[in-house]
């Protein structure tokens, strides 16, 4: 039986067959047998039990700036958030829906004269995907002020998880292995001098716009920081900054980037990975562990 989600919830916003590169921030990646953005909790709640009922697979995203889609895309249903954005700002709290980009959240705490989160004002992912990953930037990290999260369970059952439930490592997240929907999450905050929060958040993002090429498509620093190294400095004393397979480049401007040049596919990042890789294992023997997920099937 051909499954058709959009004669099922036609009133939801469903596209069969779409380019995925069209949404993930490198432009790569194959097509999707569906797209899905819900508009309420209600939906996701009803779609992601559908798909369990006729197990059909399905890939949670956020504002895909963390991930390699495959050429071939994904066989499957794959759901953005980016339209569950509400945050809402109690004393010592901000609470936002897994869709909303993390860069609002760091605004809205610093228009309430809240402090903690100016280290992550210009990582470009979603809230959801920064509990996931255990995001971090400049000395901070989302395990350092995250309260809770509410995640979705395969089966449709919605629970919250403290902090300390979230079996926080090093851009790891207990949610990596259960494969729950995270829907909100919950940042303790205090009270700061407004004044030094913007200072801070736009003192960060001109050192990103110095050091990152902001100017081109990325997924961020590709690889992990290794035990006692950097990853940047490591490519970069390889001599592999410019090292270019069709159109993905070890950047010129920070070496733990690759960019998109234009024209690059999943495979020109795989075989840019891999070569990486291979070149710092041989001059420096160590093993560079992905810190971006390349996904699809
Ligand atoms: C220019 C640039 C700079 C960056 N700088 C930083 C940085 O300083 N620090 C840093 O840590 N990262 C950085 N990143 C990487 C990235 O922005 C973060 O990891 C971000 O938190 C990922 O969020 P996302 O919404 O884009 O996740 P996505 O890329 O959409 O997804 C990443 C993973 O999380 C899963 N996921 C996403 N949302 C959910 C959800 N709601 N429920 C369950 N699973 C979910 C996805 O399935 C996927 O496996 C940077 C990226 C770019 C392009």
């Amino acid at each position: 039986m051909a499954v058709t989600l959009t004669n099922i919830f036609p009133s939801y916003d469903i596209k069969a067959n779409v380019p995925l590169a069209n949404y993930t921030n490198t432009r790569v990646g194959g097509p999707a047998d569906w797209i899905f953005w819900p508009k309420s909790l209600a939906e996701l709640k009803a779609v992601v039990a559908y798909a369990h009922q006729i197990d059909l697979p399905v890939l949670v995203l956020g504002n895909a700036s963390n991930l390699i889609i495959t050429d071939d895309g994904y066989r499957g249903l794959v759901i953005f958030l980016t339209q569950l954005t509400r945050i809402t700002v109690s004393e010592h709290a901000v609470t936002a829906l897994a869709g909303a980009a993390l860069i609002d959240v760091t605004t809205k705490a610093a228009e309430y004269g809240l402090t903690g989160l100016e280290w992550a004002a210009g990582i470009p992912g979603s809230v959801g995907g920064a509990v996931y990953m255990n995001a971090g930037a400049y000395g901070g990290q989302v395990d350092a002020y995250l309260e809770s999260a509410d995640v979705l369970t395969a089966t449709g059952e919605l629970k919250t998880y403290q902090n300390a439930e979230l079996a926080f490592g090093y851009r790891h997240s207990k949610v990596q292995d259960t494969g729950e929907v995270i829907v909100a999450a919950t940042f303790h905050l205090e009270p700061g001098n407004a004044t030094q929060i913007w200072s801070t958040m736009e003192e960060f993002n001109t050192r990103r716009a110095q050091k990152q090429p902001l100017e081109y498509p990325s997924c961020g620093s590709v690889f992990k920081r290794p035990a006692g190294h950097f990853a940047g400095k490591l490519i970069m004393d390889a001599g592999l900054q410019g090292f270019t397979v069709g159109g993905a480049q070890v950047s010129r401007k920070h070496a733990g980037f690759i960019v998109n040049l234009g024209s690059a596919t999943s495979a020109d990042y795989v075989a840019v990975i891999a070569h990486v890789q291979e070149t710092v294992a041989k001059q420096f023997a160590v093993q560079l562990e992905p810190e971006v997920r390349i996904l699809g099937h």
